[in-house]
């Protein structure tokens, strides 16, 4: 499988969690085994919150390319 990261800005990175026990700050889901939303302070969110919160606008193309391809 493809794995891709996707630099949002400085401090903000999208890239696919091997993590097994990964939570999202936000929801508190388990997000391990999926692409999330790094950011400064290991506070990672899964992409459905860093949307909610306009954190990011959408799934950037390159990341639901790779999605769509699993
Ligand atoms: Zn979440």
């Amino acid at each position: 499988m493809r794995r891709v990261s996707v630099k949002i800005s400085n401090r903000k990175t999208i890239f696919f969690s091997n993590s097994r026990d990964m939570i999202c700050v936000v929801c508190d889901k388990n997000i391990s085994n999926q692409y999330v939303l790094s950011s400064p302070h290991n506070r990672y969110r899964c992409l459905d919150c860093a949307i909610s919160l306009h954190i990011i606008e959408k799934i950037p193309k390159e990341i639901e390319e790779v999605m769509l391809t699993e």
